[in-house]
């Protein structure tokens, strides 16, 4: 019997025209700048981000790491949303490798506004450090798989500008957010100096991510990536499949949106859950178990035990992530089991 693994996009397997495309990839030594099929990756991503260049990286995180590394300076200070990636799960890479203090900000769409921030952001460098970057997150993960709104990240860059900090963008599910917000990737992008974003998620790539930004950022970033140990040689076997995931997968998303309604919706129907599917735009659905009298991880092992595997953010919330890998009769299954367990715990 078939086990429905609802835990992450990163579940997803490489699709057979990844996998023909990978034994076809021409390649050559990357650190040399002679992998053909890298090269065509970082253009078609660059491209499709609206930036200068782009470069591939192994992971998000290391495209975060990268990314940090290149915008500031040990010492400097970083604004970061208090429920980020980069600050949640990326091994304190933030202070360890960049030498960077976060500065969190709670906002509940995770772009901060203006006002919240516009302290740190005009401090006497004399005597306070320097804050030279503004980290945002779209999707947010542990926001529910949120977009920021358009008016948002614009308001929050023009901000960002006037106080000549950067912005980054930690889109590892940047296509996600475009979808649900009916624009192109670019029209997120523009708004940002950098983006990062993940080809092994929803894109049901094996392996890869890419950072974008200006060429001469990218040119620092290149250098960067080697101090991390982040320079692949033959990279064009995986990149291939990257190739594939940003031309044949990206509209696919907009499935993994509807299913995670067909989620969201069956759930709603469970009063204690107080769930509003409208909350959960994308491809993940997060409630809280505490009415349910059950933790999060518990309620997790009951639902794996009907062949549903789910995952939490903490001893309360539980997470679920559709996915290229369960398709709508997996989902309808799924919904099922997980509507019958919330239902049979509720009161
Ligand atoms: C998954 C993820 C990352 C990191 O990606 P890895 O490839 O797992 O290192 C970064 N940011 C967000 C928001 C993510 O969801």
């Amino acid at each position: 019997m078939k086990i429905i693994d609802l835990r992450s996009d990163t579940v997803t397997k490489p699709t057979l025209e990844m996998r023909q495309a990978m034994l076809e990839a021409e390649v050559g030594d990357d650190c040399h700048g002679e992998d053909p099929t890298v090269k065509q990756l970082q253009n078609l991503a660059a491209e499709k981000m609206g930036k200068e260049a782009a470069l591939y990286v192994s992971s998000g995180t290391m495209a975060n790491n990268v990314a940090l590394m290149t915008h500031t300076q040990v010492g400097e200070t970083a604004i970061v949303d208090a429920e980020a990636h980069i600050y949640y799960y990326e091994s304190a890479a933030i202070s360890s490798l960049a030498g960077v203090m976060p500065i969190i900000v709670d906002h509940p769409t995770g772009c901060p506004d203006p006002d919240q921030i516009s302290y740190y952001l005009q401090r006497d460098p004399t005597r306070f450090p320097l804050t030279s970057l503004i980290c945002l997150e779209s999707t947010h993960n542990r926001r529910g798989g949120r977009p920021i709104a358009l008016d948002r990240i614009a308001s929050i860059y023009q901000f960002a500008q006037a106080h000549r900090t950067a912005v980054h963008l930690d889109g590892a599910r940047i296509f996600n957010a475009a979808h649900a917000l009916g624009v192109s990737a670019w029209e997120i992008a523009q708004y940002t100096d950098s983006v990062s974003f993940c080809l092994s998620k929803g894109l049901a790539a094996p392996v890869g991510s890419l950072l974008v930004g200006t060429t001469e950022f990218i040119q620092q970033a290149v250098r960067i990536r080697r101090r991390l140990g982040g320079g692949m040689r033959q990279a064009g076997v995986i990149a291939a499949a990257g190739i594939v995931a940003l031309t044949e997968m990206v509209n696919r998303l907009q499935e993994d949106h509807q299913h995670a309604q067909i989620i969201a919706e069956g759930l709603a129907e469970i009063e204690a859950l107080e769930l509003e599917p409208g909350d959960f735009p994308t491809n993940m659905v997060v409630f809280n178990t505490r009415n349910l009298g059950i933790s999060a991880p518990d309620f997790a092992k009951q639902a794996a035990a009907k062949r549903v595997r789910i995952s939490y953010f903490d001893p309360q919330r539980v997470r679920i992530v559709t996915n290229n890998d369960a398709d709508r009769e997996d989902v309808l299954y799924a919904a099922d089991v997980l509507v019958r367990l919330a239902k049979s715990m509720q009161n």
